[in-house]
């Protein structure tokens, strides 16, 4: 199944995507260079296994996070207060070192009529966290697809995650975390409705 997808522009061109052999050959490669026997017992089966742990990180690409969020309820008797989703477990992967990033999110927002099934939330936040990343950019892409899609009165995201690069390889930084975010509308505007979200970070 040798799919053609389309790639981000700095691919410069639709790249043919390869198949499932070639990527667990590329495992088998790595194996080899790491200094082990990929044929031996232990390791036949791991270059198909990884291919299938890749495939669950990297499952994000296929997902499009504003088809996500286009079914909305309008019956909400006016309701025009915050509403928040907490802390919201993810891994994704740093696009530099595709090293673990393993964290939760905080998304808020203040509907104007229509709001969103609150597992919609979720699932753009796991749209976003499938694919290689740094954290700066998701956090961005959530809020703005947010706020794009169903143009509340504002959106607030915040990210805390632990950098596997940061831990476990370089500096070896343990017990470190990254906190990011993005508050766009009333969450940029009006200090009252920031507070009100970020007392509900913990
Ligand atoms: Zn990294």
């Amino acid at each position: 199944m040798n799919a053609i997808v389309k790639l981000p522009p700095s691919c410069g061109a639709v790249c043919e995507r390869p198949n499932r052999e070639e990527v667990e050959a590329a495992f088998r490669t790595i194996i080899r260079w790491a200094g082990d026997d990929p044929a031996r017992d232990g390791l036949a089966k791991t270059p198909a296994r990884v291919t299938r742990a890749f495939e669950e990180y990297f499952a994000g690409y296929a997902v499009d996070p504003a088809t996500v969020l286009s079914a909305t309820f309008g019956e909400t008797d006016g309701y025009d207060e915050m509403i928040v989703l907490r802390g919201i477990p993810f891994e994704s992967h740093c696009e530099h070192h595709m090293a673990p990033i393993i964290g939760r999110a905080w998304v808020a927002y203040v509907p104007t009529g229509r709001v969103v099934g609150i597992s919609k939330l979720a699932r753009v936040v796991e749209a976003y966290s499938k694919r290689l990343q740094i954290q700066e950019k998701m956090t961005a892409q959530i809020a703005n697809t947010i706020q794009e899609v169903l143009q509340p009165q504002g959106v607030g995201v915040v990210l805390k995650a632990s950098h596997h690069c940061l831990s476990s390889r370089g500096v070896q930084k343990h017990d470190t975390d990254m906190v990011t975010s993005r508050m766009l509308g009333c969450f940029r505007n009006n200090p009252v409705t920031r507070q009100e979200f970020l007392a509900l970070v913990k």
